[in-house]
């Protein structure tokens, strides 16, 4: 499937947040065109395209650098500083999505915040190493970090689900040359995926790995099945691995969720790594159920032969 493509002109673009963590968001696209089956902002994002499938179609806000130093010189004619807080890229968006090796939109706004001299953190997430390319912009900032979502270690399970983003092992490496270079990392374990990351095996593995690569933080994020995101996940299970259902249905409940912090925790015990908020994030009210024999007591199921996923240019 071709994406499409819409040059926009956005009308604001550093925009308050009310995300943990982040006082500021800026997006320079919307839309993501890696189209993650567990996405969530899939959700938030569908507004402005309903009708269209989320991974489809990306709206790239051209305007965005000279908008946000316009915004930025207005802040700070009112706040009489050059910190407005803490940063955030992106929320509704992968800030290195393949067509930023078009449109550098990111990089530019990165160039604008190095020129503005901004003082607070600048936080970027991604799953694209396309984000080293940017290493030199990177160490003119102040204080920034770069995080890398990172769900497993298993290509195999990374291109299952997060269909069209770079496999994890490319991440991984990325994460390593981040470090070398002198820039802050940190993970993001978000969402800790149902039946593939939750034994203590597992855990304990992607920790490993992660402090090979020198990342000091990591953030843990529970599966949120809410309707939406459910629907659209479990009709793509549904037509590739149906014996996936039961235990993803079994990860919406408040007893799964318990015993995985408590292999979370334990796994985080004796580590130098800090966890994120100091907590593991759950966006939604749980519900009870009894169905808790997945966890940790695995089913063999088989994944589907990779595809050929069609639009690989943000493999760099
Ligand atoms: S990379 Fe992030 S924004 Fe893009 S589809 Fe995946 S989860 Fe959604």
């Amino acid at each position: 499937m071709v994406p499409k493509l819409n040059l926009v002109q956005a009308k604001s673009i550093l925009i308050k947040s009310g995300l943990p963590g982040a006082d500021y968001v800026i997006n320079p696209y919307n839309g993501c065109l890696f189209g993650c089956m567990y996405c969530y902002a899939a959700q938030i994002a569908r507004w402005k395209h309903p009708t269209e499938e989320w991974g489809s179609y990306l709206d790239v806000k051209t305007n965005a650098p000279e908008l946000l130093k316009k915004e930025l010189t207005n802040l700070e004619k009112r706040l009489k500083n050059k910190n407005f807080g803490s940063i955030f890229f992106s929320s509704v968006t992968d800030p290195y999505v393949g067509m930023e090796a078009k449109y550098q939109l990111t990089r530019k706004c990165l160039e604008v915040l190095a020129d503005f001299g901004y003082e607070g953190n600048i936080s970027i997430q991604t799953k694209s190493p396309l984000v080293t390319k940017d290493i030199d912009v990177l160490k003119k900032l102040k204080d920034v970090t770069v995080g890398f979502t990172v769900t497993t270690l298993d290509d195999k399970v990374s291109r299952f689900l997060e269909v069209k983003a770079p496999p994890v092992s490319s991440r991984i490496e990325a994460l390593k040359k981040l470090f070398k270079e002198g820039i802050d990392t940190y993970a993001f374990i978000g969402p800790i995926l149902p039946y593939f990351v939750n034994s203590e095996e597992k855990i304990n593995q992607l920790l490993d790995k992660l402090q090979q690569v020198g990342v000091k933080e990591v953030w843990f994020e529970h599966i949120n099945l809410s309707p939406r995101i459910k629907a659209r996940l479990f009709a793509f299970l549904k037509k590739e691995s149906p014996e996936l259902i039961p235990p993803f249905e079994t990860a919406d409940s408040e007893e799964y969720r318990e015993k995985l912090e408590k292999i979370i925790r334990q796994a985080m015990k004796g580590r130098s790594l800090k966890m994120g908020l100091g907590k593991i994030i759950y966006h939604r009210k749980p519900r009870r159920s009894k169905l808790i024999n997945f966890l940790g007591k695995k089913q063999i199921v088989s994944l589907p032969l990779i595809k050929n996923t069609g639009d690989r240019n943000h493999l760099l």
